[in-house]
């Protein structure tokens, strides 16, 4: 199953992507922790992504489709994927159509999870909080407006992308974890 799951930063994508990668054996390919890899790492990509990740910018597009083309190819992903933080934009998201066209591998769905944007910040300083490695970068404040920022400005349009294919399925992100895990397991199903 390829799967790509939207939603706003603090949405509970990650957790989410995590249970259904466990669920059905399949990867969660999130970019923003690979590129945080990048960064640890020092490589060119990470020294190039530090300063722009840090104040909640997206990363050049084709640094991370580039990154999605060659990952997605290695063996473990064969049984499907979540792309989990890309595509970030529309030319990310026509990127990604033309690079799944050329390798002859369909989009089985694209899940959305809505949360109210005023709860956003509170949840993810609460989890920066909570983290066992501290919190990230673009966890203050300030990054944190930004980053939402860029969400509705950029990545918001590419749910209508989706929409207009016929394949977004939209869930209610406010709900509990679990109850969001079910919603997403009923989605599936249906696929
Ligand atoms: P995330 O962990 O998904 O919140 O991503 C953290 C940061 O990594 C973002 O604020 C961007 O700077 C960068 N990033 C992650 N995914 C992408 C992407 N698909 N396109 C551009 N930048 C990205």
């Amino acid at each position: 199953m390829k799967l790509i799951f939207l939603g706003p930063p603090g949405a509970g994508k990650g957790t989410q992507a995590q249970r259904i990668e466990d669920a059905f054996d399949i990867r969660q390919l999130s970019t923003g922790d690979m590129l945080r890899a990048a960064v640890a790492a020092e490589t060119e990509i990470g020294k190039q992504a530090k300063d722009i990740m840090a104040r909640g910018d997206l990363v050049p597009d084709e640094v991370v489709v580039g990154i999605i083309s060659d990952r997605i190819e290695e063996d473990d992903c064969k049984n499907g994927f979540i792309l989990d933080g890309f595509p970030r934009n529309v030319a990310q998201a026509e990127a990604l159509d033309a690079m799944l066209l050329e390798k002859g591998i369909a989009l089985d769905g694209v899940v959305e999870l809505a949360v109210d944007p005023e709860v956003l910040i509170g949840r993810i300083l609460k989890r920066a909080e909570e983290s066992a490695d501290g919190p990230r970068e673009d966890d203050t404040e300030e990054a944190l407006q930004h980053r939402l920022r860029v969400y509705e400005e950029q990545t918001a349009p590419v749910a209508e992308f989706y929409a207009s294919k016929g394949i977004l399925k939209t869930l209610d992100g406010m709900q509990e974890m679990d109850e969001v895990t079910q919603q997403i397991h009923a989605v599936l199903k249906e696929i």
